[in-house]
């Protein structure tokens, strides 16, 4: 351990150090409470064993002010004194000590005491690893809880989550609103021709152009389920909503990813339906009801189109 001792006797620092020293441990000393911190601060040791009564800063006074100085840390501080009164002893904890020890003391006995504080020490070092292991599980443990596997865009629950929120804060802020709802056109024909692998790697495909499509981190692109995948707009008004859904559907175009079976053309494309917030009582249902109705006649349009309803 690293072992600050502050004493202003020179005589005990010495006694004291040389104890310390044989039982392996690395020493640094100090001749009152003010050096004591300024070569806490320095050293940052394991333990620090303090006088009470120094000149300039008491051991009082410098075990606070350590205390002050690491809020979120703990150096054990065991005090060493002449001063035998109870009250000494009280005053000693108070002032943040965690042990009071009269001297002179004992090698066997601050042997015991300092293997104690190491052994609380190290005890509150595998508290804090666990407590960090425990947040970083927490963080994964949320991405993988809004995170659709195949894609890696946001599920479906967190779609669901995403429209309620932003269909609340756009009537708050009184801001317009939009949602793109996308699904792939022939795509059970594609699977069934070139296998599911194949029908995987595509949704990949299409799902990176949403992810590239997403300009603002406001936005939310999703996999709504199967080959559907939905784009929530904040900001969006209708025209807006449909400029945007025209470029999402070009860019899945222009992937020119073959599909000889699609009667939508030789490349797979997209239908894609937009609405948008309009009267105070829509609410995200509705937006996904409209966009899904838009959708539909998007397919009934021919498909590879974008159709934003009324
Ligand atoms: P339309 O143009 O009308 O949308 O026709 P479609 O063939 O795309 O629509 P349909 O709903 O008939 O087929 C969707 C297909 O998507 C069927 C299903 O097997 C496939 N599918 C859904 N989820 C997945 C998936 O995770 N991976 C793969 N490979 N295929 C999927
Ligand atoms: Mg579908
Ligand atoms: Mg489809």
């Amino acid at each position: 351990m690293k072992i600050v001792i502050v004493d202003d006797q020179r005589a005990v620092r010495v006694r004291l150090a040389a104890m310390v020293e044989k039982m392996g441990h690395e020493v640094f000393q100090a001749e009152d409470g003010e050096r004591g911190v300024e070569v806490w601060e320095r050293e940052r040791p394991d333990l620090v064993l303090m006088d009470a009564l120094m000149p300039v800063l008491d051991g009082y006074a410098a075990a606070r002010r350590i205390r002050a100085l690491e809020p979120d840390g703990w150096t054990p501080i065991i005090f060493l004194s002449s001063a035998e009164a109870d009250q000494d002893v009280e005053r000693g904890i108070d002032s943040g000590g965690d042990d009071y020890l009269v001297k002179p003391v004992s090698r066997v006995v601050l042997s015991a005491k300092i293997r104690a504080m190491q052994r609380i020490d190290d005890m509150r070092r595998r508290m804090g690893d666990m407590t960090r292991s425990l947040a970083e599980a927490n963080r994964e443990l949320a991405r993988l809880n809004n995170e659709d596997v195949l894609t890696g865009l946001a599920n479906r629950r967190c779609f669901d989550e995403s429209l309620r929120a932003q269909t609340r804060e756009a009537h708050r802020a009184e801001r317009p609103l939009s949602l793109v709802m996308v699904d792939v056109d022939f795509f059970k024909p594609y699977n069934d021709h070139l296998g599911h692998q194949a029908g995987d790697e595509c949704l990949r495909s299409v799902a990176r152009v949403l992810e590239t499509q997403r300009d603002q981190p406001v936005e939310v692109a999703a996999r709504y389920g199967g080959e559907e995948f939905a784009l929530i707009l904040p900001g969006h008004d209708a025209a807006g909503a449909l400029a945007r859904a025209e470029r999402l559907r070009l860019a899945v175009e222009s992937l020119h990813l073959p599909h000889v079976h699609s009667a939508a053309g030789q490349w797979v494309t997209v239908s894609v339906g937009v609405s948008t917030l309009r009267s105070a009582t829509d609410d995200g249902a509705w937006m996904l009801a409209e966009a899904d109705a838009s959708l539909y006649r998007a397919k009934r349009s021919g498909r590879n189109c974008v159709v934003a309803w009324r």
